[in-house]
C-alpha cells in the first residue's frame, strides 16, 4: 500500500512513515501534481480537500480524511485500508520516505541502529521511539479486525 497526502496532512504522513508505509508528501506542490503523481504511481490518495474528492479522474483512489485529529486520521486510513500499523513501524526514514538499512558499529553493541541510506540519519530505539510505538500499540487496538 503506497500514498501521497495532501499538503494538509503532513503530521499524518509523517506517521505513515512511522508506520513504515511508503507515503509521498510535499509541502508545495500543486493539486494537479499530487493527481498526476496518484495517478501514476498507484498511490492512494489522501486528502482534506472536498474539492479533490470531486475530480472524476481520481475517484477510485482518493480518500477523504474526516477528522482534524492525528490519532483518529491514523484510525480512520489504517481501518479504510486494513493496515498493519506495527508490523512494519521504525523501518523507514521519516524524512526520506526510503527504507533504512541496519548500521553496526561494533559487534559488542546491545542496541540495533538503524541507518537511512539518503540522509545518512541514525535511528536507534530510544525513549522517543518507546513512545511512537506506545501510540502505535494504542491506536492499534481501537482498529477493527474484522
Ligand atoms: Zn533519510
Amino acid at each position: 500500500m503506497k500514498f501521497i497526502t495532501d499538503v494538509m496532512l503532513g503530521r499524518l504522513a509523517k506517521w505513515l512513515r512511522i508506520m513504515g508505509y511508503d507515503t509521498l508528501y510535499y509541502n508545495n506542490i500543486s493539486d494537479k501534481n499530487i493527481i498526476d503523481i496518484a495517478l501514476t504511481e498507484n498511490r492512494a490518495l489522501l486528502t482534506k480537500d472536498k474539492g479533490i474528492c470531486l475530480i472524476k479522474t481520481v475517484k477510485d483512489t482518493v480518500f477523504y480524511v474526516k477528522s482534524e485529529v492525528l490519532e483518529n486520521q491514523i484510525l480512520e486510513v489504517a481501518n479504510y485500508y486494513k493496515l498493519d500499523i506495527l508490523k512494519h513501524a521504525f523501518k523507514r526514514c521519516i524524512r526520506c520516505n526510503i527504507p533504512l538499512e541496519d548500521y553496526k558499529i561494533d559487534d559488542t553493541m546491545h542496541t540495533t541502529y538503524k541507518t537511512c541510506p539518503m540522509c545518512k540519519r541514525l535511528y536507534w530505539r530510544g525513549s522517543h521511539v518507546e513512545c511512537m510505538l506506545k501510540t502505535l500499540q494504542d491506536l492499534s487496538s481501537q482498529i477493527r479486525h474484522d
